[in-house]
């Protein structure tokens, strides 16, 4: 009649994963591992102290209910919480159900490997035997919640962002990993994260570190024998920000001793956030337990923008510099450079000091030129949007109406149009074109570039749009 803990504790993980959300299930329950289960107690194995009582606070209720289902009712849990001291050695608490009393076992002693003592502490960022408040965040002020223009491709994020900004340590994304390509605001996001919790929580000690200046700081470290300063020194802070920590990939070294800071940070409550090019599946060279202590919290990913929030950058940058751009152009960015918005601010910039060095006015014409020769890759690419917009600028329609169902002739024949020179000037495939034309399958687009090459050859008054059309589409 003696059960073995691995199936019970399977009978529980069944259940508890039909009642629970899938995100749920997998940062909280994945990580446990059933140690043993001696007459009717379970011990289950937990990665530290906080995740122990992220569950004893939001799953107790679960926990206790499928516990006793399956060891009936005098069945009770115990927690075994890794200690991160490199021994396998674990002491586990006895939690009894259904009584249960957390608050006792939070005062239960826990060793932490290394204690810090703010006074001996030297600071990697200079300052020797620093004090804590002393802590410089290395914040960018401009790089707010309030200049971070939100938008589909963000949303998550941002909010997971505020979330966290407002509780810091407190809430379930700990760690916070933004990920996303280049130039798409995870720096930006970041900063915003540290600028607002130092506004709320002044006493807190936040710092924003890139990757790899917290890995050239650790190996002056080893150089300088100073690694026990510089461990005690991240472990010290309240809110660690960590940019580009795909940087670590391959760094043994570096991720070792990153890894002990995160543990020593995340048992006591601190918050960790960490951007990256890519999500933790996909980050190669990348030690497996620091993968899944990134996958414990929350990862959001940050899109490429939509043209609204491309624009509302814009609109938002030209603001904040006092400038004021004609509206064709700032179209004209918005839609020709429409993956990386680092590379539209840049193009912005370039416009404007190009206008100013060479006392021109801005036009659409000088904006053209300036793209083609500074921005890379998009330049000589027009986007299948930038295309519809000529297009319903030229027929005078409105940009709904063509992605529509209507089959009205005007509008059918610039819809065509488009679908043609979106063939014609990108290297979209069929289907993307027809998703983006009021979701039209690829038969359609071949059908509709067919039409238009047909009608260009009979018809001298269509011709003379396409040749229209297309000088206005390329770029000089
Ligand atoms: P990443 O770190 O992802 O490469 P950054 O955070 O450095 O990108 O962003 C590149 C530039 O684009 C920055 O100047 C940033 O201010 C700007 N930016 C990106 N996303 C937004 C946004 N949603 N609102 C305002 N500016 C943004
Ligand atoms: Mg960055």
């Amino acid at each position: 009649m003696s059960k073995n803990h691995e199936p019970v504790w399977g009978a529980c993980l069944k259940v508890i994963k039909d009642n629970i959300s899938l995100q749920a299930f997998k940062t909280w329950f994945e990580p446990i591992v059933a140690v043993r289960l001696d007459a009717n107690v379970l011990t289950i194995q937990v990665p530290s102290h906080f995740f122990y009582e992220w569950l004893e606070e939001n799953y107790i209720v679960l926990l206790k209910k499928v516990i006793q289902k399956e060891l009936g009712t005098e069945g009770r849990l115990e927690y075994s919480i890794i200690m991160e001291n490199n021994t396998t050695k674990s002491t586990p608490y006895t939690v009894k159900l259904p009584a249960l009393n957390s608050k006792s076992l939070r005062n239960a002693p826990v060793s932490m490997p290394l204690n810090v003592s703010e006074k001996q502490i030297r600071n990697p960022f200079i300052i020797p035997g620093l004090k804590k408040v002393n802590v410089d965040s290395n914040l960018n002020p401009s790089y707010s919640f309030d200049n971070f223009v939100e938008g589909d491709c963000n949303r998550l994020a941002r909010a997971s962002g505020y979330a966290v900004a407002n509780k810091p340590g407190g809430t379930a994304f700990n760690p916070l990993l933004i990920y996303g390509g280049v130039g798409l605001g995870k720096t930006h996001l970041a900063h915003a994260i540290g600028i607002s919790i130092k506004d709320q929580f002044p006493n807190k000690t936040v710092l924003y570190v890139g990757s790899e200046k917290f890995a050239h700081q650790f190996i002056d470290a080893i150089k300088n024998q100073t690694t026990n300063d510089f461990i005690h020194f991240y472990q010290m802070i309240d809110v660690l920000i960590i940019d580009d920590v795909q940087f670590f990939s391959g760094k043994e070294k570096t991720q070792d001793v990153f890894f002990h800071v995160f543990n020593h940070l995340h048992q006591n409550g601190k918050q960790i956030i960490l951007t990256s090019d890519k999500p933790p599946v996909e980050m190669q060279g990348m030690e497996q337990r620091l993968l899944s202590r990134f996958k414990w919290g929350l990862s959001a990913d940050l899109g490429a923008p939509d043209l609204e929030t491309r624009m509302a950058i814009l609109e938002k940058k030209m603001y904040g510099n006092g400038i004021d751009l004609p509206k064709d152009v700032t179209e004209y960015l918005a839609y020709s450079i429409n993956t990386n918005v680092r590379e539209m601010e840049g193009a912005l910039n370039t416009l404007l000091a190009q206008a100013s060095l060479n006392k021109k006015a801005i036009t659409l014409e000088l904006a053209k030129q300036m793209v083609d020769k500074f921005v890379k890759n998009t330049a000589r690419e027009v986007s299948i949007e930038y295309i519809q917009k000529v297009v319903c600028d030229y027929f005078d329609l409105a940009l709904e109406i063509l992605k529509s169902k209507t089959r009205k002739r005007e509008v059918v024949q610039a819809r065509q149009i488009s679908m043609y020179f979106s063939k014609k000037m990108t290297k979209s495939s069929l289907a993307n074109i027809g998703a983006h034309c009021g979701g039209k399958d690829h038969a359609t687009v071949l059908h509709a570039c067919r039409t238009v090459t047909n009608l260009s050859e009979t018809d001298k008054q269509f011709r003379a749009y396409l040749e229209d059309l297309e000088k206005k589409l390329t770029i000089q």
